[in-house]
């Protein structure tokens, strides 16, 4: 049950590019300016390495208008659990640099915050009190019972569950870690807020909505042809229920199961990936409801870019070489920008296994997942978060 609301009204929601960019890359005036830290480095010197750029993006973004005199709350995705081994997260250096610049900036608090779950296993990748020098604090509290139901209507899902720290919050830098994802091709700004920000009761809930593919038991004969033939996983036999089950993150809807089935047992209707992202959409645009939009900056790391989530608490090597950090305050502007910047990478040898084909897609993250990631571009934009249009400007 809540314990404390924060006296304001919810902010109103529609974008929030008012000290956006001026000029769109069409020339309009729509466009959201979004700050670019390239990893390239131009001289072997440490003041052009992504370090110092980070420390000059972080001086151009507004945190005095954002942090000052609030509780300002920094949300990351800390990767998975107490036992996971995974590395490939923002390094520490990074995050210990931007809490010291919301301090300086005269915060009254600030905390780092994640699903009760993953920060449990922040010290593993180097998230510490001591190195970060502000609380590691479980977002809906350590057992993920403190929460504030949001009323919605989209298919099954009527609530959504913002966890505690996150909505009592005066403040939030949504920092995320921009990388593949197999239920909605890719994950970063939006995906932060709405798989991170809420209870695991709402997470579930989301991906329940994934689907797409129909299974008609009574027809079926249980050969198993459909497992054989699916080269990606996701067709699975559940030997309890003797019957077939499908993983949906590791589906690329390649079909092969369809038509392996000598019965016509499955089917594959509509894009059943589709409604897992416009529930993304959905609860950002929940969790963002509950801040006024001029105290709300996101910023995204596009290094050590995985194929899988950092949720899966594995590392492997990076899909393709390091891009750099965008920052602005526009989330669609910057979850497209980091989009098309990684849209024609091709995977760096090793970084994927050899019985991985790639599928058909406008994306690399599509033609790994066979999910078309913009879709949540589309739907967030559609729901009045903010325009997709944006305007570089690269951090020298
Ligand atoms: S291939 Fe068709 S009939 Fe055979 S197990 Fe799969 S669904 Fe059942
Ligand atoms: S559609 Fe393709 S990836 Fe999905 S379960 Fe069937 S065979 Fe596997």
């Amino acid at each position: 049950m809540p314990k404390t609301r924060k006296t304001r009204k919810p902010a109103k929601q529609g974008g929030s590019t008012k000290t956006g960019g001026s000029a769109a890359r069409d020339g309009s005036t729509k466009a959201a300016c979004i700050l670019f830290a390239s990893a390239a480095i131009e001289r072997l010197e440490a003041d052009a390495t992504l370090p110092a750029k980070f420390e000059r993006m972080l001086k151009r973004l507004p945190l005095r208008r954002i942090s000052r005199d609030a509780t300002v709350a920094v949300k990351m995705h800390l990767g998975g659990g107490h036992d996971s081994i995974g590395y490939t997260t923002i390094h520490p250096v990074f995050v210990r640099m931007l809490i010291q610049k919301i301090r300086d900036a005269g915060a009254r608090r600030v905390f780092v915050t994640d699903g009760s779950l993953t920060v449990e296993g922040a010290k593993g990748r180097g998230y510490t009190e001591e190195v970060l020098g502000v609380p590691i604090v479980p977002a809906g509290g350590i057992d993920d019972a403190h929460f504030y139901p949001h009323k919605v209507r989209y298919k099954s899902l009527k609530t959504v569950e913002v966890v505690g720290a996150i909505e009592t919050a005066d403040a939030l830098v949504n920092l995320s870690h921009f990388k593949g994802h197999g239920d909605c091709a890719y994950g970063a700004a939006c995906k932060n807020l709405a798989m991170g920000c809420v209870t695991e009761t709402t997470r579930g809930h989301l991906h329940h909505l994934e689907g797409g593919l129909v299974y008609d038991e009574s027809r079926c004969t249980k050969c198993k042809r459909c497992v054989r033939e699916c080269q990606r996983g996701a067709a699975r036999w559940n030997k309890e229920r003797d019957r077939l089950e499908i993983f949906y993150h590791h589906c690329v809807y390649c079909r092969h199961c369809v038509l392996a089935c000598p019965q016509e047992a499955i089917r594959i209707v509509g894009g059943g990936f589709v409604p897992f992202q416009h529930g993304l959409a959905l609860a950002a645009r929940e969790v963002l409801k509950t801040f006024d939009p001029a105290r709300v900056v996101h910023i995204t790391f596009l290094t050590q870019i995985t194929p899988y989530c950092d949720c899966w608490g594995f590392s492997t090597p990076s899909l393709v070489p390091d891009v750099g950090i965008l920052a602005g305050e526009d989330i669609v502007a910057i979850d497209n920008a980091a989009l098309d910047l990684t849209r024609d990478g091709e995977p760096l040898p090793g970084s994927l296994p050899p019985d991985r084909p790639l599928v058909e897609g406008r994306h690399l993250f599509e033609r790994i997942h066979g999910k078309d990631p913009y879709v949540q571009i589309q739907q967030m934009e559609k729901i009045g978060l903010g325009t997709p249009a944006y305007r570089l400007q690269e951090m020298k």
